[in-house]
């Protein structure tokens, strides 16, 4: 019985093979591996994309956050709120620059940030909420940016999930002050590799930006303030201005698998995912719910289907993050989620058949 991994890139690799090799060949023999003119394309052709004026390529995503916190001028004093059922480096970057990560819990349906708990947090400390497009679904804009604005407060959209991704026609990326962008191989459009990206519509933050991620300078050995290295290279451009160009195409597939799985699964006892009407998701993930989760995960391992769980362990019970003074129960969505919560696998170019042999595994009747 052949396993079916929970994610690969190979049969997308195998198709693209031929463009690939073409494209390092040719960057390869251009003499310019840093900052040149794939950089430069690649930003254009992504910032045009999410319907924004800056964008500027960095060597992750954990870095795009990091640089546009830099930039928002976010240090030491300064709250920044999130989720606790995000990715590690949200939280990471946060602690970066010195500022105190402030968590709310998320809806129950949607597993996405709840506006509704956003004002009983904020203190005369907060600066910036981070609201994160989770498993490839925009949050609720309008109601967190409403909040943003009452409070006098910026927003950094984590779009790592969600390239693609739309709230009321409004592209993910486009609906805050700053938004970051991750191309970690397993996201929408992936690298071969690491990279990242920062989108604004600030000429102001995008300059900053610019200059955070190359030692402060323009490149002119002269630092106006002190910078980091943080560059996305010609090579990982080059090739992602190619994915780019198929993005739909990757999207349309994963949307395809999601469908199959809505409709396919609708009889069973597993909970699964909630799309806000007003959105269009992109699926990174296709997360089901079920209160027996290691049991299902075992039981789709002994048939040689892999899966994960993202994230298995809510952001404020991990020890890296126990001295900001919370405890179990302090988020029972977010807690209650992370024990039920099973990701099926999901990309571009998993067979139909491999998707009907995980469908028929997931009988009405399992674990009833
Ligand atoms: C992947 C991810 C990141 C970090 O991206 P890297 O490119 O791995 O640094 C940040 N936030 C979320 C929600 C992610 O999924």
């Amino acid at each position: 019985m052949k396993t079916i991994p929970f994610w690969t890139y190979i049969p997308e690799y195998k198709e693209e093979q031929k463009d690939l090799i073409k494209i390092i060949k040719k960057v390869l023999s251009s003499g310019k591996l840093i900052l040149g003119p794939e950089v430069l394309r690649f930003e254009k052709n992504f910032g045009e994309y999410c319907n924004v004026n800056y964008a500027i390529g960095v060597a992750s995503g954990t870095d795009a956050i990091f640089l546009s916190l830099k930039a928002l001028g976010i240090g030491p004093d300064d709250e920044v709120i999130t989720v606790p059922n995000t990715a590690i480096p949200t939280v990471a970057a946060i602690v970066a620059v010195g500022a105190r990560p402030v968590f709310v819990d998320v809806s129950n349906d949607t597993l996405l940030m709840d506006p509704g708990k956003l004002e009983s947090v904020i203190t005369k400390h907060t600066r910036c909420i981070i609201p994160v497009h989770l498993y490839g679904q925009c949050c609720n804009m309008d109601a967190i940016n409403a909040v943003a604005k009452k409070h006098h407060l910026s927003v950094l959209e984590d779009c790592a999930q969600a390239t693609g991704a739309t709230r009321n026609g409004r592209m993910a990326g486009s609906m805050s002050d700053i938004a970051s962008f991750s191309f970690y191989p397993t996201k929408i459009i992936g690298a071969y590799g690491d990279g990242g990206m920062v989108v604004t519509d600030s000429a102001t933050l995008a300059k900053k930006v610019r200059n955070l991620r190359f030692y402060g300078t323009n490149g002119d050995y002269y630092a106006k303030f002190s910078g980091y290295n943080s560059r996305l290279d010609e090579l990982q451009a080059a090739l992602l201005t190619f994915k780019l160009k198929k993005i739909n195409k990757y999207i349309k597939e994963r949307r395809q698998i999601a469908n199959r799985y809505l409709t396919l699964l609708k009889k069973t006892a597993f909970t699964l995912p909630v799309v806000d009407p007003k959105a269009t998701h992109v699926w990174h993930l296709f997360v089901v719910r079920h209160p027996k989760r290691d049991k299902l995960k075992n039981y789709l391992a002994a048939h040689g289907v892999q899966s994960a769980i993202h994230y298995p362990y809510p952001l404020h019970l991990m020890p890296a993050y126990r001295y900001l003074g919370y405890k179990k129960g302090d988020f029972p969505v977010a807690e209650l989620a992370a024990s039920q919560i099973l990701s099926l696998p999901i990309y571009p170019g998993l067979s139909s058949e491999d998707q009907n042999r995980i469908i028929n595994l997931l009988k009405p009747e399992l674990f009833n």
